[in-house]
């Protein structure tokens, strides 16, 4: 299976997308029909989150090699290691291993919503560069490693330059590439690179991307992620929030602008949040392509 490395040494710009585990049988059936029609549309990886949103663990690794194998599209398995001690991650990674899987994103995760006091050990790790470093030192190149980044500054850190700093330690530490949180204001994004740049890294930053659906479900996780809604917006979103209709159709108007945008304003590609749905990205890129 390729590596994302690999891919990003072909193309100079990506798309790609993002699911989740359902939390039912009945929503991991429908996820393998958005997967067959999300693989039509020719992405260059697909990307499923872990225990996000107190989502199921277990199920990602057998998305990602169901991904892998009935598509024979690249894949990338999230992995927090939050709530984990550091010989579970070795399993884990061990296990990946052996079912082929080659990408991930490494990631600190939060506290889990039945923990939220959960506090690391000497057995855990607490931050993120940690578990990139352990994958480096344990598993040396087997990985492609991205890892994540905050276009406004983590909500925890809400200092963009300290934490730009600590992202540049997450890449000096052996990851690969960066896919960001959502956001809607370009600027975010394009002055983030521009400090990264400035810190001396050259690793990829790909945008992430949310086409609006759903006006008060948006407001709602902005809060929760610490991302800002601008009141442009508010202003778009917030008069037509009982139509889904409308919201459809000004979601994707809004996110082919913003996707155009970054595209020429040199991003290296685009990474969508999908929330387990062909449609809208189907248009979106579509319109992009
Ligand atoms: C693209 C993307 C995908 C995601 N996928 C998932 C998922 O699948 N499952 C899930 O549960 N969550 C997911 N998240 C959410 C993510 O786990 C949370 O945002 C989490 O709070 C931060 O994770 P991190 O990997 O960035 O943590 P870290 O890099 O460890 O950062 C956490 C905090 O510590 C600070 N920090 C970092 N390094 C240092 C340091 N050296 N010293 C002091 N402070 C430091 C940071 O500024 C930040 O405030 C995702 C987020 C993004 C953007």
């Amino acid at each position: 299976m390729q590596k994302i490395t690999d891919i990003f040494a072909r193309k100079s710009a990506t798309f790609s997308f993002e699911l989740f585990p359902p939390k039912t049988e009945e929503g991991y059936v429908k996820l393998l029909h958005t997967i067959h029609q999300l693989c039509d549309l020719k992405p260059d990886f697909i990307s499923c989150t872990y225990g996000a949103g107190g989502g199921s663990r277990e199920k990602t690794l057998d998305i990602v090699e169901y991904i892998q194998n009935h598509h024979q599209t690249a894949s990338v398995a999230h992995l927090t290691c939050v709530a984990h001690t550091k010989n579970e991650i070795r399993n884990i990674l061990a296990e990946m291993k052996r079912r082929g899987i080659c990408n991930l994103l490494a990631l600190r995760g939060d506290p889990p919503r039945d923990n939220p006091n959960w506090t690391p050990g000497k057995d855990n790790f607490k931050y993120s560069w940690e578990l990139v470093a352990f994958i480096r030192e344990h598993f040396k190149k087997h990985f492609s490693i991205g890892v994540a980044g905050f276009p406004e500054g983590h909500i925890l850190c809400p200092d963009r330059e300290l934490d730009a700093r600590y992202l540049k330690n997450k890449i000096d530490k052996g990851a690969d590439y960066v896919l960001t949180q959502l956001f809607f204001k370009n600027q975010d994004y394009f002055d983030y690179t521009a400090r990264l740049k400035k810190l001396g890294v050259s690793a990829r930053i790909i945008p992430g991307i949310l086409p609006i659906t759903d006006y008060p479900a948006l407001v709602r996780f902005c809060a929760v992620c610490g991302a800002s809604v601008p009141q442009e917006v508010h202003d778009i979103f917030k008069p037509i929030a009982e139509d889904k209709e409308k919201t459809l159709a000004a979601g994707i108007d809004f996110c082919l602008k913003q996707s155009r945008e970054l595209l020429q304003g040199g991003a290296p590609g685009l990474h969508f949040y999908t929330l387990n749905k062909a449609h809208p990205v189907d248009v979106i890129i579509a319109g992009i392509s």
